[in-house]
């Protein structure tokens, strides 16, 4: 994932656009990170300010994931964004976020593997509206309903519930 510097820096505040294909074995992302089922597309736009090379781009795949609500295995579209500023190793004012690179290359090998390593994947839904499973019976109430009695009373409510019962009598 190298990209030729040269013509970006000739043309000062023109974007160039870049498409990489690459994949998770080639990147060395352990599979417990996230398991990514084909190509890992990584696309975006370069500019030279004069002074430092402003890159922007996404990250999108395909994932193999597991419901958290419905334990339903789905594919899910994912698309990270990143944003980097480079810097010639060779540049006489340095620039502290900048990443430095040698030579006319900028390789974003590293800086895709960090982002797909630090990405949080915590959450895993199939839908945004998953209904989940019945806590009773397990049916998957996306795809069907049951007759259980799925009507949770919060247990501070339930105290007040029955202070109501007993008031009757
Ligand atoms: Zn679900
Ligand atoms: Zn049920």
């Amino acid at each position: 994932m190298r990209i030729n510097t040269g013509e970006t820096k000739m043309q000062v505040g023109v974007d160039q656009q870049f498409h990489f294909i690459t994949s998770a074995r080639q990147l060395d992302i352990d599979e417990k990170t996230i398991e990514i089922s084909d190509d890992i597309v990584v696309d975006g736009t370069i500019s030279y300010t004069g002074r430092l090379f402003q890159v922007s781009g996404n990250i999108s795949f395909h994932a193999e994931r597991v419901c958290d609500r419905c334990l339903v295995n789905y594919t899910e579209h994912m698309a990270i964004p990143f944003d980097e500023v480079y810097q010639e190793d060779t540049a006489e004012k340095k620039e502290e976020d900048a990443i430095e690179f040698e030579g006319t290359f900028i390789d974003l090998t590293m800086v895709v593997r960090e982002m797909l390593i630090m990405a949080d994947f915590s959450k895993a839904l199939c839908s945004e509206d998953c209904k989940g499973l019945c806590l009773k019976c397990g049916t998957n109430l996306n795809e069907q309903d049951c007759q259980c009695d799925r009507h949770i009373i919060d247990p501070r409510l339930a105290a007040l519930q029955s202070f109501f019962d007993n008031d009757k009598d």
